[in-house]
């Protein structure tokens, strides 16, 4: 069943929104060379702590998931793109880290991720990662009303076969609201035309992730971390969107970004 939200609800979601971003814009800044993953993850629960938030991750247990996830936010390093359990690792020179974060405030969630490499980059990272941001933007630029849902997911699959990057659809972006994952499901591929109609209330989660060459997965042993099976390395996006009568409102966007995209 899919929820829409009214313009009360959707302005009651900002301060999880900007909370999200915030966390994200520190975790990034912290993540650095020699830093260990737990470290971030304790960077996170801290804040967390102090705004009173409520994790999403640290009791969730969904069907896909060996035990309950136990950390707050996911570090996925390199070849890991989903669901990376922080664990004692200390990132090396040229790791491509992706962090999800998602934590509920006043009742509403907010979701998003963020990737980026610490110390010296790859040319072929950086280029992964900024085509994942670019689907995120060509997907949110769809997400306004009249729109269907397909249109969203061909923005997204277009740009990965532009850059010749795999799109797995076993994950994609869901439903936002009171818990984290709700439907509607957002495939990170499809027809443009296809699928339901958007309108004004619907909350989603958009985020794209690609992997340079294979669109399979493997489970690591820690029963969570989802890796290429090739080895090749993945990056990912997201962006809590709202979608509203003016448009799109990316509710996880960093302070001082614009409101609601207007293309009229
Ligand atoms: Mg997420």
């Amino acid at each position: 069943m899919v929820d829409l939200r009214t313009p009360a609800e959707i302005e009651e979601m900002r301060p999880a929104g900007a909370f999200v971003a915030d966390v994200l814009r520190t975790v990034s800044a912290a993540a650095d060379v020699g830093v260990d993953l737990l470290d971030l993850d304790a960077l996170a629960t801290e804040m967390i702590r102090d705004r009173g938030a409520t994790s999403c991750y640290v009791d969730y247990h969904p069907s896909f998931g060996a035990m309950p996830f136990g950390k707050v936010i996911c570090t996925s390093v390199n070849d890991a793109v989903l669901h990376g359990l922080p664990r004692s690792y200390r990132l090396a020179d040229g790791d491509l880290l992706s962090l999800d974060f998602a934590v509920s405030v006043d009742g509403w969630v907010a979701d998003a991720a963020v990737s980026l490499v610490v110390g010296t980059p790859r040319a072929e990272d950086l280029r992964l990662i900024e085509s994942t941001r670019r689907a995120l933007e060509a997907g949110i630029a769809q997400a306004r009303p009249g729109n269907r849902m397909g249109d969203v997911s061909a923005a997204i699959g277009a740009v990965a076969r532009e850059e010749g990057l795999k799109v797995n659809l076993q994950f994609g972006g869901h439903g936002v609201g009171r818990t984290m994952h709700e439907d509607p499901h957002v495939p990170n591929d499809g027809r443009a035309g296809k699928g339901m109609r958007l309108q004004p209330g619907l909350v989603i989660a958009i985020e794209p992730w690609f992997l340079h060459t294979t669109d399979e997965l493997v489970m690591d042993a820690d029963g969570w971390t989802l890796r290429s099976a090739d080895g090749s390395r993945g990056a990912h996006s997201e962006h809590t969107v709202a979608i509203t009568e003016a448009g799109p409102l990316v509710l996880t966007a960093p302070a001082g970004s614009p409101g609601p995209i207007d293309q009229a």
